[in-house]
């Protein structure tokens, strides 16, 4: 995509606007599958809770891809947008046993990361299959936020309690069609999760009749120029490798799955806001955009550093300013940060803003949800309209 597309989409549809590139959605989705083509089934599915707009949904589909989801409801906009069941892997943390069972019974497949939970499921429906998420143990990447194969994490059942889930498949009868882990979101040592991988394959060891190994995500892409990425090829060289050696010694027709979010859907994001006002301190130039953490959490959140161009300007020669939002509290999207000068009006374009932005977004402030658009064909298509004063009205009850 180029910023003039950026502009005249602004212009067309208003700002704030989230904007998402189909083709490079489908050419990160090719990377991914090309990276692991000698395995003989690959299965990807796509993380819904990254981007889970019906349209994008739809799009994935087309281009292969299958469905994670974490939610009942991401489990029915799924099926809504026309994915079967059979396509949709449901892997909750906490939720209620009655919501698993109405995934299952929906069909979709089933994954649980509890003991008390497999148990009960396991007593009461011995005949669905179920998956089990592993808690493996391994730190991938610095940040306890978004590594959740930790000692300390809430997700998983730990690789040390093996025994007891070989008891209660033992005394249920249950049947367990696959081996799970997603170590977090950020692989940077190939070597670090080739570790992790280890531990799955002697995890599933335990059972005879596996069709499927998911190796959950965890692929970083870069947010800013210099930054590390997974280097997907080298992984899919060394895991391909070691898992068809596996599936050998198994003795079964084995899937290989994985479940991308961010890799699929970030750099493909941009979300595009018009500078309200510039506004000059004693010691800053701030940029306040018609935006904030409302539409856009991440940097308040995890700290993320989203590249900012200005691209109504882009040759302009380059400030510092720190941009912020016009939510009433500290709304920091970036601090003294080079851009090209910035005049009142000029719109910004946010990257990397595909995975987990539109999706974490709220009304805060009373404020409206930006629309979202979906750049295909060389066009843009509106996906989601701005909301209106109606939406915010929408549920509440007046005395
Ligand atoms: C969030 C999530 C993913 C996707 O993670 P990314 O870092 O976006 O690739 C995959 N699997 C599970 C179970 C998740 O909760």
């Amino acid at each position: 995509m180029q910023s003039q597309d950026l502009v005249k989409l602004a212009e067309e549809f208003g700002s704030p606007l989230y904007v998402y590139d189909a083709e490079k959605i489908k050419s990160q989705y090719n990377r991914l599958s090309n990276a692991f083509s000698k395995v003989p089934r690959l299965r990807i599915n796509y993380a819904v809770k990254a981007l889970s707009n019906i349209a994008v949904l739809q799009l994935l589909k087309t281009i292969g891809s299958n469905l994670d989801t974490v939610s009942i409801q991401e489990v029915k906009l799924g099926l809504y947008a026309g994915f079967n069941p059979e396509q949709i892997i449901y892997t909750p943390n906490g939720v209620s046993f009655e919501e698993i069972e109405e995934a299952a019974n929906l069909g979709v497949q089933i994954n649980i990361d509890n003991l008390s939970i497999l148990e009960h499921f396991g007593t009461k429906h011995p005949k669905i299959p179920v998956c089990i998420r592993i808690n493996p143990h391994v730190m991938a990447g610095g940040n306890s936020n978004i590594s959740v194969g930790h000692i300390d994490s809430k997700f998983g059942i730990s690789i040390h309690q093996m025994p007891h889930i070989l008891r209660i498949v033992e005394n249920t009868k249950m049947h367990i069609n696959g081996i799970h882990m997603h170590t977090g979101s950020d692989i940077l040592d190939i070597e670090v999760f080739l570790y992790a991988a280890e531990i799955l394959f002697e995890a599933a060891n335990n059972f005879k009749e596996l069709d499927f190994l998911d190796f959950g995500s965890g692929f970083k892409v870069p947010y800013n120029k210099g930054d590390i990425e997974t280097n997907i090829e080298e992984l899919g060289k060394k895991l391909t490798k070691r898992f068809l050696a596996f599936e050998t010694s198994y003795g079964r027709e084995l899937t290989l799955a994985f479940e991308p979010g961010k890799f699929l859907v970030s750099e493909a994001g941009y979300f595009l806001a018009k500078v309200n006002v510039v506004k000059q301190t004693t010691s800053t130039v701030f940029a306040g955009i018609d935006s904030g953490f409302n539409h856009l959490i991440r940097p308040m959140l995890y700290g993320s550093q989203h590249y900012i161009e200005n691209i109504s300007n882009p040759k302009g020669k380059e400030r510092f300013y720190t941009v912020v939002g016009y939510i009433c509290e500290t709304d920091t999207f970036a601090n003294n940060r080079r851009i090209a000068e910035i005049k009142e009006g000029d719109l910004l374009c946010f990257r990397n803003a595909g995975a987990y932005c539109f999706s974490m977004s709220s009304n805060y402030n009373s404020r409206y949800k930006p629309a979202e658009v979906l750049w295909k064909d060389g066009k843009g298509i509106l996906i989601r309209t701005r909301e209106t004063f109606e939406d915010l009205l929408k549920n509440q009850i007046a005395l």
